[in-house]
Formats: C-alpha cells, sequence, structure tokens
C-alpha cells in the first residue's frame, strides 16, 4: 500500500455536532464557526435548526388555523432573517427567503395528496436546511485561508426506512453513499450538513424523531470513518443530573459507553439516545462540551472507564404512561405477553419498562417523546385491540427515575438507599437486574424533581 494512501484513512478525522442554542443566532454561530476552524481535525460538521425553529415548525405540522400559522412563520423569519442581516449576503438572503416562501406554501395547502406524515417531515427539514445554508456561509469565512467550507444536502447520504417522523437509518447504505459522495468533498472543504433530516430511497424527505441530529453526527461519523464525535451543546458535559434541576449536579469527566446510552434512554435530553449505537459498533469515541464555554472541557464516553461508581448519575423522564393489562383467562398465560407485544409491535410502540405478575403486565410509554412528529401513540384502535384479550388501564401523569450506575443489579446499598430518599413520596413501579446499570421507578410527575433531588443528594452531592 503506498504511503499517501495510507495516510489518507488514518489522518485524525473529527465530526463535530452543534445543537439548537448554539446556532441560535449570528453571534453563537460565529462562536461555533471559530471554535471548528481551531480544530483542524473537524472536517464535517452537522448542524440543529436554531433552537425555537423546530417547535415552530411542529406547530405548522398540526395544521393550525390561519392565525397560528402566520405567527409561526413569523417566529420563523424572525429567526432565520436576525442571521441573515449581520451576514449581509445578499444571495443568501435570497435563497433564506425562496424556502420560507415554500415553507408558506406547503403549510397553507396542508397534505393534499401525500400522507400527513410525509408533509410534516419535509415541513419540519427546513429548520436544519436554514440553519445549515446559514452556518456554511459564517464558517466560510472563518476558513478563508484554508480551503473555506460548503454546504451539503445530507438527503444524498443519510438514507432511511419510510416511517416518517422517526426514520430508521440505514447504516450500510449510509456508509456506501458516504464514502462515494461526501468523503471525497472533505479533503478540500469543511462540509456543513444536516442532523434530524433523513431521505428514505424514494428520495423522500424523512426524519430521525426529536433531539435527532446528535444521532445524526455519530451515523456521518461512522460513514466516513472518523475517530471522533463532538456534541457542542449548551452544558459543558454530561452531568451527574440534569443541571437545570439541581445545584449540585457536577460535570462527568468520563463515562462509559454503556453508562451513557442508559442514561440518555432514561431522559438525559443532552444525548439523543441512539447516538452510542453507530459510536459503539465503529470505536468512535464521543465527546460532550459546551460551545459557549469550549475552554471548561467536558465528558469523553468511551468503552470502559477506570472509575466504575456503583452510581454515577440521576436521570429524570417526564409524562410517562403506565399501561396495566389485566388478563381475563388466566389459563391464557402462557401466550398472554407474546399477544400484548404483538399488538404493540405491529403499532410500532416501544415500551420501556415491564413488570408482570401472574395475570396482568404493567409496562411504560413515553407519549409525549414518541409524538414529535404528530404520533399518538395509545390510539383508540390501539386500546381496542388490548381491550379484546384484556382489560386495560392506562395511568398518565408518572416519571421515571432512573438511578444510573455499575452493577446497581447486585448492590442491596443503591436500591436500599433510593427508596429511603423516595419516602414519603409513592412509588407506583419499580424495575432492576435486567441491566447491571440502571435501577428504574415510577413516581407521580409532581413529586419527580424533589424525588430527583433527593436521591442525587444521597448518592452524588460532594463531601462538604
Ligand atoms: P442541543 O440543542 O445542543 O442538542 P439539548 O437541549 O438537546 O441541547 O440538550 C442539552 C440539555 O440537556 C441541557 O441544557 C440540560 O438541561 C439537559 N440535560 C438533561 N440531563 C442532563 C445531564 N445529565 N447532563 C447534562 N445535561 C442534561
Ligand atoms: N432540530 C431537531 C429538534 O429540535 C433535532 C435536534 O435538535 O437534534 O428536535
Ligand atoms: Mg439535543
Amino acid at each position: 500500500m503506498s504511503q499517501p494512501h495510507f495516510q489518507h484513512h488514518h489522518a485524525a478525522l473529527s465530526v463535530a455536532k452543534f445543537g439548537g442554542t448554539s446556532v441560535v443566532d449570528y453571534a453563537a454561530m460565529q462562536r461555533c464557526a471559530k471554535l471548528v476552524a481551531s480544530r483542524p481535525q473537524v472536517r464535517l460538521v452537522v448542524v440543529s435548526a436554531s433552537a425555537g425553529v423546530t417547535n415552530a415548525l411542529v406547530a405548522l405540522g398540526n395544521q393550525p388555523d390561519a392565525a397560528e400559522r402566520q405567527a409561526q412563520l413569523d417566529t420563523i423569519r424572525r429567526i432565520q432573517m436576525g442571521i441573515c442581516r449581520p451576514l449581509n449576503e445578499p444571495e443568501i438572503a435570497t435563497q433564506i427567503q425562496c424556502w420560507i416562501d415554500e415553507l408558506t406554501t406547503l403549510a397553507e395547502m396542508g397534505p393534499q395528496s401525500s400522507d400527513l406524515a410525509a408533509w410534516r417531515d419535509q415541513i419540519l427539514a427546513f429548520g436544519e436546511r436554514f440553519s445549515s445554508l446559514l452556518f456554511s456561509r459564517i464558517l466560510n469565512r472563518e476558513l478563508s485561508q484554508h480551503g473555506g467550507a460548503a454546504c451539503f444536502d445530507v438527503r444524498q447520504v443519510m438514507r432511511t426506512d419510510s416511517q416518517h417522523g422517526k426514520a430508521i437509518p440505514q447504516q450500510e447504505s449510509i456508509r456506501a453513499l458516504c464514502q462515494g459522495a461526501l468523503l471525497p468533498r472533505l479533503s478540500q472543504q469543511v462540509i456543513v450538513t444536516q442532523g434530524f433530516v433523513g431521505a428514505d430511497g424514494n428520495g423522500y424527505t424523512t426524519t430521525l424523531g426529536r433531539g435527532g441530529s446528535d444521532y445524526s453526527a455519530a451515523l456521518l461519523a461512522a460513514g466516513i470513518g472518523a475517530q471522533e464525535v463532538e456534541i457542542w451543546t449548551d452544558v459543558p458535559g454530561i452531568f451527574s443530573t440534569d443541571p437545570r434541576l439541581c445545584d449540585g449536579a457536577r460535570a462527568i469527566r468520563e463515562i462509559s459507553f454503556a453508562e451513557a446510552a442508559e442514561l440518555a434512554t432514561f431522559g438525559a435530553k443532552v444525548l439523543h439516545p441512539a447516538t452510542l449505537i453507530p459510536a459503539v459498533a465503529n470505536d468512535i469515541a464521543v465527546f460532550v462540551g459546551s460551545s459557549r464555554e469550549p475552554a471548561l472541557g467536558g465528558t469523553r464516553i468511551l468503552a470502559s472507564t477506570e472509575e466504575r461508581p456503583l452510581v454515577r448519575a440521576v436521570a429524570l423522564r417526564r409524562q410517562q404512561t403506565l399501561v396495566t393489562v389485566h388478563s381475563m383467562n388466566m389459563l391464557h398465560a402462557t401466550g398472554f405477553l407474546a399477544e400484548v407485544f404483538a399488538i404493540l409491535a405491529r403499532h410500532a410502540i416501544s415500551v420501556d419498562l415491564v413488570t408482570t405478575s401472574e395475570v396482568s403486565i404493567a409496562l411504560t410509554l413515553d407519549e409525549a417523546g414518541s409524538s414529535a412528529n404528530g404520533h399518538a401513540l395509545l390510539t383508540d384502535e390501539v386500546l381496542a385491540e388490548l381491550g379484546q384479550l384484556a382489560r386495560v388501564e392506562v395511568e398518565r401523569n408518572l416519571a421515571l427515575v432512573a438511578v444510573i450506575g455499575n452493577d446497581v443489579h447486585r448492590s442491596g446499598a443503591v436500591s436500599e438507599h433510593t427508596f429511603a430518599t423516595v419516602v414519603p413520596d409513592p412509588v407506583r413501579m419499580i424495575c432492576q437486574g435486567a441491566s447491571p446499570h440502571n435501577l428504574c421507578f415510577l413516581v407521580d410527575e409532581a413529586a419527580a424533581d424533589q424525588v430527583v433531588r433527593r436521591v442525587h443528594d444521597r448518592f452524588l452531592s460532594q463531601p462538604a
């Protein structure tokens, strides 16, 4: 093998992802552009929509009345034009204006003949299309001495299935497409592209679900063979609990893939739960840091860490729904679980926690988290199908608290101290044992913040 070829494949290559607050306005984008310019290993940049834009697009996708529609479009125009003005590149302002007109028409016309979910994804994708074009121009100036930057339409490479609103990326196709259409471009320019957005095999626009840009960055990193993904956000790393919830929360320096995956799954919004799948499979290191204060450092997510604390962090996921399914016939017992899960699978409903007794199953669903593209999970249809074989009870306004760590499943101390701190608030459901990394339980939504603080203080507050 010739030397240059060898070097080409082994030069450090990194993907940087910037979340919504990091690209919320011109000043924020400029900070991120400087950060990219200071990191020569970063050749690919993935951006989210500017903060506030995806929420406005979701509202548009819910087919509001004309007044509400106008209000949402005004919000979007204000945010995007606020970046165009200081950028001062007339062709870019014209392009953004043109896309806003396209979006306006799409929103006014409604789904027409295309199906509702496909129409919504077309609308949702505009946020990242705006932010990536604008950011590429700001970065291009910053890199003018180093080949500049260009915007790339991720739909050329981010191949997914056709489940609009929560499309599943097809990693093998993505890799092949990245190798052909994206990797060769990175040697000339730094490429800026869209997170969250994909396209199915027919070229229809799809989206990966709320918060999906982190996942996009990891998928693209795997696609181009990068060694690292940098997730730049509004906090300097992954904390021992959501820093908005608890003053005592502290940044974690190093965390294992397994612990971080559980933390993300159980509600730490700082990382989309699927992000670590391509990272683990391709041995890509993940870093989480603050784009506003990069000097504060951040969290490294690695295959294994030196320290393996019993309790690493506490996560909280709000708005959980508990469904209890009581079999009406005990003799039915053998096939009962299978039948219940078959119904849920048919409706693409994913279940988080499960407990069973002799004649009933209790399971939790994340209704709010799954409704990014307007999907309702527990439709009348699902309830009717479940009702055919069982009596169904639905309880809402619950929150899932997860204590994350190592060998939690073997430690009496974790459950003992956890539940001692939860008292006197009632615990509605408990799950422990399937994973060495978590102990999960459900409490009333209203008690959740307090419970998290008490559990965090018990295990994770610094000794005074
Ligand atoms: P971005 O727009 O950059 O993707 P997000 O809002 O999706 O940012 O995620 C960052 C937020 O995640 C933080 O502002 C913080 O409130 C929240 N968060 C929840 N749990 C944690 C945690 N354990 N560590 C850090 N941040 C957390
Ligand atoms: N813009 C999308 C959202 O707000 C994706 C992301 O930010 O990761 O959900
Ligand atoms: Mg996010």
